[in-house]
């Protein structure tokens, strides 16, 4: 026992175990995905300061947006706009500080690899319809804020490769079978980053995109 015990610590002394697997370590944008990840990103939901620093220390540039109440349950608080990222995007991407960071590892540790392997091509540009947006789950008068009246959240529609293909998830997600694995690789490795992730397995009203947010509420479909 005690020579199994001086053998183990030998070899975690040696190669020290990595941070994305610890989860009392602060998340580091330029690790790969690990153990921790999903753990770490959470712990940036309630600490805009820890956030932030996340950000400033990474590859991800952002520019802070000025916290403001912009309606009785809408407003911007702790948002940021990507400045530049690892791919563009098709407009501007205003989001919540742990959305910033959560896209941004999807995007070069689930979307890029996932596009190289089943569509032979390397990802070029990420399309979206929206992040912020005043309005309540189903846009209706009455019901629960939507995520989007707080910027925590964006809505993915589809895909530009670099040989010119589009990737939708309207016509993707019965599409061809590249085009199929592709799509639920990344709504699969999503929900490991983001909260919630609904799309055309949830309802009709999602068959044209992925909504990512990183509400209090757990959901992946
Ligand atoms: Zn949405």
């Amino acid at each position: 026992m005690l020579v199994l015990v001086v053998a183990l610590t030998t070899v975690i002394g040696r190669h020290p175990i990595p941070p994305e697997h610890l989860p009392y370590e602060r998340l580091d944008l330029s690790r790969p995905l690990g153990l921790a990840t999903g753990f770490q990103l959470a712990a940036l939901r309630d600490d805009p300061l820890l956030c932030r620093g996340v950000l400033e220390l990474s590859a991800l540039q952002t520019r802070p947006i000025e916290s403001r109440r912009t309606g009785p349950f809408c407003g911007l608080l702790n948002a940021v706009e990507v400045q530049r990222s690892t791919v563009p995007y098709s407009g501007a991407v205003r989001v919540t500080c742990p959305v910033a960071a959560a896209l941004y590892l999807w995007e070069r540790e689930v979307v890029a690899p996932a596009a190289d392997r089943h569509l032979g091509s390397p990802l070029a540009r990420i399309d979206h319809l929206g992040t912020y947006s005043c309005r309540r789950i189903g846009g209706g008068p009455t019901g629960r804020p939507s995520q989007h009246a707080t910027a925590n959240a964006i809505d993915i529609a589809g895909f530009r490769l670099a040989d010119g293909r589009r990737v939708t998830l309207l016509d993707g997600w019965d599409g061809s079978p590249g085009e199929r694995a592709f799509l639920r690789e990344i709504r699969d490795g999503a929900c490991g980053l983001f909260r919630a992730v609904l799309g055309p397995d949830y309802n009709a009203a999602h068959r044209d995109h992925f909504h990512l947010d990183m509400g209090p509420h757990g959901v992946c479909r």
